[in-house]
């Protein structure tokens, strides 16, 4: 009998579900949009029940088109579920009924910022302890805003009464129907309250927020028992079909795991509006002198693998607003066609730090710029030092990697931007590794089936089931790409305040 597992994917914009053969194969798929809210300036909030509900009737949606498609296909043949999520994302309930207490404050909302200032004196032992920047970006303050803008929020959180969860967390209550108030460790990793060395709340950290532990969700290994899941909650007619909830990691975790980075210098990178570079550096946490992010990487049966993770604001962004903001090309597709005409001889740079620049530099007052122009410039350069500029940022990425310890030996690639054959090429020649990319760019979903297949045997630890489609070897020689990447940093040099980097990232 032919085992399947289902994946839920709750994004920022979307939910999804994917449903995966034993080969890794994606069987069924639905996807869901829902609504974004934006109270003030600065503010991001999803509805809880959006949330829950457009993953249910993604998951109702995507069993149905199974059981059309296979003949004899019965919800028997479901033997485990995967759960990935936006990270950080916040979300507080009651206990008692399940009710949110306030909408979920979503990971890019800024307005904890006051809060985070007034931490600052924690700001070393939260680096030290969850290997994260203090930011608004993570829960932590998230969850002290919620407490000190409801109705006796800290009274009632102090009594017990309230829980707090990350979008895995409130999924699994949602599945389990209150019955599990649990999370994975990459997901604790990103609340800014978690020892990842210990793998324990942090007492020290919980007091200094006065964010009461009775909050918190159990901890579990990415791979474990969440929870069981009835059928029934999803159609009626499958009532009393027990589904276990076996795999959870947060987004960009997931990823790695999807892209089978199983080993200590294999590095996946996602280019989609922004960038995410997340590196196993296996057993050891390693600290960064760049300010990149020391996070979980993934759990196994107790036992902890590391990542450093790095991310870059603008890379599809830099294409949209070259697209919508200068108008100079009608779609992403042709920047293609447009950098094999221009190729590397060329001397524009484009610095695009249009919201600052994130690691290594840490510069929140930089501005972007296009430097280097000359008469005979025009736009198909413009557009070619946009996509240089990705590759670019991922070098420093990189290099800022191997300075703290962990050298890339293979970078696997997703997201939108990666069907650009000539900016995965520019990529190889930028970093001189080899640039993989899979055939399926769904490793987001297929992380968390994967997690969720280890746990009921499905699939093996180690295992990488992405076939890859193409790999971009370095064509360029060694004096080329220095020279070119000099140009960078000398242009990144021009722009910036050259201030020493900031002591705390964006607040
Ligand atoms: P997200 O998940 O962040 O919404 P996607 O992974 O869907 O993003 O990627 C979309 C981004 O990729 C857009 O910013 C778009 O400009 C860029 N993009 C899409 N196709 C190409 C292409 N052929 N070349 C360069 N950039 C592209």
């Amino acid at each position: 009998m032919t085992r399947y597992i289902l994946s839920f994917d709750q994004g920022t914009t979307s939910s999804r579900v994917m449903i995966f053969d034993s080969h890794g194969q994606v069987v069924a798929t639905a996807q869901q949009e829902f609504a974004q809210h934006f109270p003030q300036s600065g503010w991001v909030e999803h509805d809880p029940q959006d949330l829950w509900q457009s993953s249910l009737e993604c998951a109702r949606e995507a069993i149905r088109t199974l059981s059309s498609k296979i003949s004899n296909f019965n919800v028997t043949q479901l033997s485990a579920i995967g759960i990935t999520n936006q990270r950080e994302t916040t979300l507080v309930w009651e206990r008692a009924s399940g009710k949110p207490v306030y909408p979920a404050i979503v990971w890019q909302d800024r307005r904890t910022a006051d809060i985070c200032r007034q931490w600052l004196p924690f700001a070393d032992t939260i680096r030290e302890k969850t290997g994260l920047l203090l930011d608004p970006y993570f829960s932590a303050s998230k969850i002290r805003w919620i407490l000190d803008h409801i109705d006796h929020g800290q009274a009632r959180a102090e009594a017990g009464e309230l829980v707090f969860g990350t979008v895995d967390t409130w999924l699994i209550w949602q599945l389990t129907q209150g019955a599990e108030h649990v999370t994975d460790a990459t997901n604790a990793s990103r609340t800014m309250m978690f020892d990842i060395h210990q793998q324990q709340w942090d007492s020290e950290l919980l007091s200094q927020f006065k964010i009461p532990s009775s909050m918190l969700p159990r901890v579990c290994d990415s791979a474990a028992h969440f929870g069981d899941l009835d059928l029934g909650l999803i159609d009626e007619s499958w009532t009393g079909t027990i589904v276990p909830i076996a795999g959870v990691a947060g987004d960009q975790q997931a990823a790695l795991i999807g892209q089978g980075c199983w080993q200590r210098g294999m590095v996946k990178s996602t280019y989609g509006t922004g960038c995410f570079v997340v590196a196993n550096t296996g057993e050891q946490a390693l600290t960064s002198n760049y300010k990149l992010l020391t996070t979980v990487a993934y759990r196994l049966n107790g036992q902890v693998t590391y990542a450093l993770e790095g991310s870059i604001f603008m890379a599809g962004a830099t294409i949209q607003w070259l697209r919508d903001g200068l108008k100079i090309i009608d779609n992403a597709g042709m920047t293609e066609a447009m950098a094999e005409n221009t190729g590397y001889s060329h001397s524009v740079y484009m610095v695009p730090a249009f919201v600052g620049l994130g690691a290594p530099y840490w510069d929140a007052d930089a501005r972007g710029a296009i430097l280097g122009l000359t008469r005979d410039s025009g736009i198909q350069e413009i557009v070619t030092a946009g996509l240089q500029a990705v590759c670019y940022q991922t070098r420093d990425l990189l290099e800022a990697m191997a300075k703290d310890g962990v050298s890339t030996s293979i970078l696997r690639v997703d997201g939108g931007m990666v069907k650009n054959n000539w900016l995965m090429q520019c990529l190889a020649d930028t970093l001189g590794v080899s640039v993989e990319r899979p055939a399926v760019t769904e490793t987001t979903a297929l992380g968390a089936a994967m997690l969720a297949g280890i746990y009921v045997g499905l699939y093996s630890p180690e295992q990488s089931l992405l076939p890859t489609e193409r790999t971009f070897e370095c064509k360029l020689d060694d004096e080329t790409r220095e020279f070119l990447y000099e140009g960078w940093l000398a242009s990144v040099k021009r722009i910036g305040n050259n201030q020493e980097p900031l002591n705390i990232s964006a607040i």
